[in-house]
């Protein structure tokens, strides 16, 4: 039975923790935490959880890229938690696009972010896996890698101009 979390609104500290490395995967309290992660994502229609948000400062988020009202252009994938997750590497090319926050209710940002990432985590089951990462799922992937590092997607918007209400943001994509 998974429970839908609160979650963490900006100026909660524990978005700006430091976060802690997960020792053991198959601790029953870990995978319930990673299946109340998967509901509370669902509820709130995102594509993509890190702990933090839900108030436990550790080293795992799920990327879960799928179309929804919020992110209609969004491609499929298997909802994926990711545990210890790495940057291995990252293209210099950048791309900005559109991201928004369930930690921060109502304001889209432009941010640049790696057009592909190498990246290494551990699935919940401990595998260990090595993948490249590109578009949209690869600025899932670093939007999450920032809040377990203490980072929200408005520290990386290069101008307050560049910052929108959710309505315009449904707007221009409704256009
Ligand atoms: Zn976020």
């Amino acid at each position: 039975m998974s429970i839908l979390r609160q979650i963490a609104q900006l100026g909660h500290p524990v978005l700006r923790q430091e976060t802690g490395l997960i020792g053991n995967p198959s601790d029953p309290a870990l995978q319930a935490l990673i299946d109340d992660m998967l509901a509370t994502m669902a509820e709130a229609n995102g594509v993509g959880i890190a702990a933090p948000q839900v108030y436990e400062p550790v080293r795992l988020f799920i990327v879960a890229s799928r179309p929804t009202p919020r992110y209609p252009g969004a491609p499929a994938m298997e909802p994926t938690a990711m545990l210890n997750p790495e940057i291995l590497w990252q293209s210099d090319e950048t791309e900005k696009g559109w991201e928004g926050c369930l930690s921060v209710p109502g304001i889209r940002g432009l941010v640049p972010r790696s057009l592909r990432i190498g990246v290494r985590y551990l699935s919940r089951r401990e595998e260990v896996r090595e993948v490249e990462l590109s578009g949209f799922i690869a600025r899932v992937f670093q939007h999450e890698y920032d809040h377990i590092s203490g980072m929200v997607f408005l520290d990386r918007v290069a101008n307050n101009r560049e910052l929108i209400s959710e309505r315009e943001y449904m707007r221009l994509v409704s256009a």
